[in-house]
């Protein structure tokens, strides 16, 4: 009994409050039948392991909740309700299926279903971009659960991006609902008072101590907002600063990406993160909104890792092809490069008009990029075209201009012209040297690069060779230059014009 409960606190019952079993029949022994592996994860109450079924070989997860963790006859009740309602809601196809409950001396264990590809709001950090038509399915799976949770008269009360997993590491992996140690069985029109749940995702009413299964809804809306932001709507640093936000602040349609996000999208979140549960839309209710049910007002296009796209797409470039994008960029109207400039502010966050490494790193990591430093540093360098060590405001232009400008045909006319200085119609290997100096850019492998353009073979490049040249897919000219070691276009599945091939 050396693993009973020490009454270190002085607010937890007396031990004899608290059952000694959670599980109302004694069951086998775990480790007879399961070996144990890798922890996959830590949650509030439980840790969950990976484990092997010893005579199928077949792979699970199981969740071990120390029963020293439980502090009173509540806490166990829980544990057995979660059991329960997991069986209840196991014929759901996103929900993780339980196969079997454990329990010994100091743990009870739920094996369950293996879900390999990790959290969903893992994705969601790291990936960062998400189209609207993605963000759509995602959170038709997740409405779909609350509404099939509420059909079967459970509440979840724990929706969160942590609390949906994905199945496997496919890049469209079936989520899953875990975690239902919160959730309750309820009847149509009974309210509940304890406050549950978890900072960001908790529902006014919640808070307010009188609420019922609409409070699913809100937390489901928040999750919404983040998918198609990557921040929660209600945030402070404190806890109670929180609460305070959720109960009254206003929300943000505002600040990026919020003005790019189609008017349906914004309706259904302001339509679920309603405060007053009765006017709020029901699960049922989301699902027949428009922006969930047709494919076609969820735009497909990507929400705001243009930028990193861009930089990573710059860094293939070769040299001319960076000089003559910063000639095109310098020509742009103020209507079509607005937007970048508000980038530009957005990343330089000290208004010193060049953004350094530290801004770079910050800026990406804001979009979502998972870029190592020493991958950023590569798309410094191939952006800072000057060498100086900072990526001035003509530079940032000039990598993230969307490459359709460049097919312009008035736009490559006075590029060209601008490395023609003798309007020959030819530009030669001493104007591109001139523009190296102009530039800052080092006059190496020139040569190479003149080569690689000039497909007539007469040491200089014409303007049918050019434009083919800046019309030409990313990474096929200059690669053996490039110190970047990215394959650039691959990564992007970009094509020359900025549209996406395929993904
Ligand atoms: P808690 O009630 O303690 O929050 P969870 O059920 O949320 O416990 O599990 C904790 C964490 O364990 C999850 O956030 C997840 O990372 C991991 N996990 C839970 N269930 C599974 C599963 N079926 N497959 C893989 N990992 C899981
Ligand atoms: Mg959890």
């Amino acid at each position: 009994m050396d693993d009973q409960p020490k009454p270190s606190s002085t607010s937890a019952p007396p031990l004899s409050s608290r059952p000694k079993w959670v599980l109302p029949y004694k069951t086998q022994n775990l480790r007879d039948h399961y070996n144990l592996g890798r922890k996959l994860g830590q949650g509030q109450f439980g840790t969950t392991f990976l484990c092997t079924h010893k005579t199928s070989g077949i792979k699970y997860a199981c969740k071990s909740i120390p029963k020293r963790k439980l502090l009173c006859k509540e806490d166990y009740e829980d544990v057995w309700r979660e059991i329960q309602i997991m069986h209840h809601l196991s014929e759901h196809p996103h929900v993780v299926r339980i196969s079997g409950a454990y329990e010994d001396i100091s743990c009870v264990h739920l094996v369950m279903e293996l879900c390999e590809g990790g959290e969903l709001f893992d994705r969601i950090v790291k990936k960062g971009h998400y189209s609207e038509r993605e963000a759509a399915k995602l959170m038709k799976t997740i409405v779909g659960v609350v509404e099939a949770c509420h059909s079967l008269g459970v509440m979840h009360r724990d929706l969160k991006p942590e609390n949906f997993l994905l199945h496997n590491v496919e890049e469209d992996a079936p989520l899953k609902a875990t975690d239902f140690g919160l959730s309750v069985f309820y009847k149509p029109g009974e309210t509940f008072c304890d406050v549950v749940g978890s900072p960001y995702y908790v529902a006014p009413e919640v808070l307010r101590k009188h609420y019922g299964p609409e409070a699913d809804v809100w937390s489901a809306g928040i999750i919404l907002y983040i998918l198609l932001s990557g921040v929660p709507p209600f945030w402070a640093e404190t806890e109670i600063g929180i609460f305070k936000q959720i109960l009254q602040g206003k929300l943000d349609f505002e600040s990026e990406p919020w003005p790019s996000i189609t008017d349906s999208a914004k309706d259904l979140i302001r339509k679920m993160l309603e405060r007053n549960p009765k006017k709020r839309l029901t699960a049922h209710e989301v699902l027949c909104h428009p922006w969930i049910v047709d494919d076609r007002i969820a735009p497909d296009k990507p929400l705001d890792s243009a930028v990193l796209s861009r930089l990573k797409q710059f860094s293939a470039m070769n040299k001319l092809k960076k000089m003559a994008l910063r000639v095109i960029a310098d020509r742009l109207s103020e209507e079509e490069i607005g937007g970048l400039k508000e980038l530009f502010k957005m990343i330089d966050t000290d208004n010193s008009g060049t953004i350094t490494f530290d801004e770079l790193k910050d800026g990406l990591r804001r979009v979502g990029s998972e870029l190592m430093e020493s991958e950023i540093k590569d798309l410094m360098d191939a952006a800072d075209i000057d060498n100086s060590g900072t990526i001035d405001y003509g530079e940032f232009l000039a990598a993230t201009v969307h490459l359709n400008k460049l097919e312009r045909e008035e736009n490559l006319v006075s590029a060209f012209s601008f490395f023609d200085k003798d309007s020959s119609g030819y530009i030669t290997i001493d104007e591109l040297q001139q523009a190296c100096k102009e530039f800052g850019l080092s006059e190496l492998h020139l040569d190479e690069m003149i080569k690689e353009i000039d497909q007539d073979n007469d040491g200089q490049i014409d303007y049918g060779e050019f434009a083919a040249m800046m019309r030409k897919g990313n990474g096929g000219i200059g690669r053996r230059t490039m110190r970047s070691t990215f394959s650039l276009g691959d990564a992007l599945g970009l094509t020359a014009n900025g549209s996406k091939t395929s993904d």
